[in-house]
């Protein structure tokens, strides 16, 4: 079988008692156009949707059965999960719980890892227009904060591949929720930033940009890489960011 490519982080990759990949098209036994689909809701055969979540699950090592799940909603909602399962009205989890993976779906949509080297805690954050302009990554530092004492000094965060602003055209009503710097004006048309929108919100909260690894993939324009919803509509798949603590053996 095929290996799956996976999408990963530089800077999270240098922390052993954390994982984080995200997964692509690449890798499924599905048919074009949904290939590795980990979705079940875009009309994907439902036995290659759990064979592609089993496939990516096991490539990197995590256990799809602890996993805990917000079921996204396109709110600014962030939950701390405990345990295993489904988390309603959220688009994000924080966890301070090992072997205990936080996932996201996206196809678009911005995933964001906060990771807390000194308490060891994390987050993993589903950022479309919507959770952004009503400030979802600042909702998460602010319950990383509450619940686990969490210094914005000690964050590593990782923003992974989106709609970039090379090819996320916006409507006007979208575009003046969000403040002028992260939104391009070309030709007459409005490109919104989601990412640079989410760095603003790190930014103004303490995190140093050397602390910050921002993925410059755009799903938009990656078709051969990308499940993309702008893209493809109904014939797009979705692909998953999953984030967790190792539990370390004391050897
Ligand atoms: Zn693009």
């Amino acid at each position: 079988m095929a290996p799956t490519h996976l999408i990963v982080s530089e800077k999270l990759s240098q922390f052993s008692e954390v994982r984080y990949a995200m997964s692509t098209r690449e890798g499924g036994v599905g048919e074009p156009p949904f290939g590795m689909n980990l979705s079940y809701h875009v009309g994907d055969e439902e036995a290659n949707v759990i064979q592609n979540r089993k496939i990516f699950f096991e490539s990197i090592g995590l256990d799809l059965t602890r996993a805990a799940f917000p079921l996204q909603c396109h709110s600014s909602k962030v939950k701390v999960a405990a345990e295993p399962g489904l988390y309603e009205e959220c688009d994000a989890l924080v966890t301070s719980m090992p072997d205990l993976p936080l996932v996201v779906t996206v196809a678009d949509c911005l995933p964001i890892v906060l990771y807390d080297y000194r308490r060891t805690a994390l987050g993993l954050v589903h950022a479309g227009w919507k959770g952004t302009a009503e400030r979802i990554t600042e909702n998460a530092i602010r319950l990383m904060i509450q619940e686990f004492q969490t210094s914005t000094s000690h964050l590593i965060v990782y923003l992974g591949p989106s709609a970039g602003v090379c090819c996320y055209e916006v409507g006007p009503e979208v575009a003046r929720q969000f403040p002028e710097r992260v939104v391009e004006r070309r030709a007459g048309k409005l490109y919104l930033d989601l990412k640079q929108a989410n760095l603003q919100q790190l930014l103004s909260w303490g995190v140093r940009r050397e602390q910050i690894e921002i993925s410059s993939y755009c799903t938009i324009c990656h078709p051969e890489l990308f499940h993309s919803y702008r893209r493809d509509r109904e014939q797009s798949g979705r692909m998953m960011a999953v984030a967790s603590l190792i539990s370390q053996t004391s050897e």
